[in-house]
């Protein structure tokens, strides 16, 4: 705690003013400034609104709610990473002993990834018979616009990190099924977008449509996503 407040203090001193300057210029024009509402939770995982119901809903439909239309947000992004606890202990549910009821009531973890992230699980076990060759087939904004996703094409990352960004490009679906997101999306006035981040080398990966599987972020692919982000989102 103490790290805590001399970190309030250095703000004070450094921080402070230029961001109050900032949130200014956000509540006159909100659309001009840079503006973003970050949600973390285990697994990045958006429940799908089949799972919705209004007296147990979870944080996630409700910041949607917030971010794109309370506040107009126009991108939503789903950010993945590699060696993801969360995501590593998915991988082990495939196993029914680990997965069952017994340990799922003592696991609020487990159940959190059994009630909502069990369909990143089948996707995996899709391309896992394939021997990690063939693509997949996700749902972007509608669903009549499928994307095609090849996960991994270079093998290198591992078995958990496939589903890793599996489970990433699968929340872009689950963000898709909720009515009061259906017009903008339909409209093209609210995109989804997926990053991976790997952790060990600091490298972040955005997933391109155009190219069919998440490509790294360097100066070599800068000008080309640049240009597949202009024409398909703006
Ligand atoms: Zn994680």
């Amino acid at each position: 705690m103490d790290k805590l407040l001399k970190g309030i203090m250095r703000y004070r001193s450094n921080v402070k003013d230029e961001m109050v300057k900032q949130f200014l210029q956000v509540k006159d024009n909100p659309k001009d400034e840079g503006y973003n509402f970050p949600v973390r939770n285990a697994g990045n995982i958006i429940p799908h609104s089949q799972h919705f119901l209004d007296e147990f809903t979870t944080n996630e439909p409700a910041a949607l709610e917030l971010g794109c239309v309370v506040n107009d947000i126009r991108h939503i992004i789903v950010c993945g990473h590699s060696d993801c606890k969360a995501i590593n202990l998915l991988y082990q549910l495939q196993d029914s002993e680990f997965a069952s009821q017994d340990n799922r009531r003592i696991s609020p973890l487990r159940a959190w990834l059994c009630a909502h992230a069990l369909s990143s699980l089948e996707k995996f076990q899709q391309l896992e018979v394939t021997d990690y060759s063939k693509p997949l087939i996700f749902q972007g904004e509608t669903p009549l616009r499928k994307f095609v996703a090849y996960i991994d094409p270079e093998n290198k990352f591992s078995v958990e990190d496939k589903l890793s960004q599996i489970n990433t490009l699968q929340q872009l679906q689950n963000i898709a099924s909720y009515g009061f997101l259906k017009k903008r999306l339909e409209r093209h006035e609210l995109h989804i977008h997926a990053l991976w981040f790997d952790i060990y080398t600091g490298e972040i990966y955005y997933f391109s449509r155009a190219a069919k599987h998440f490509v790294l972020i360097n100066e070599y692919n800068f000008d080309k996503l640049c240009q597949e982000v202009l024409k398909y989102y703006f």
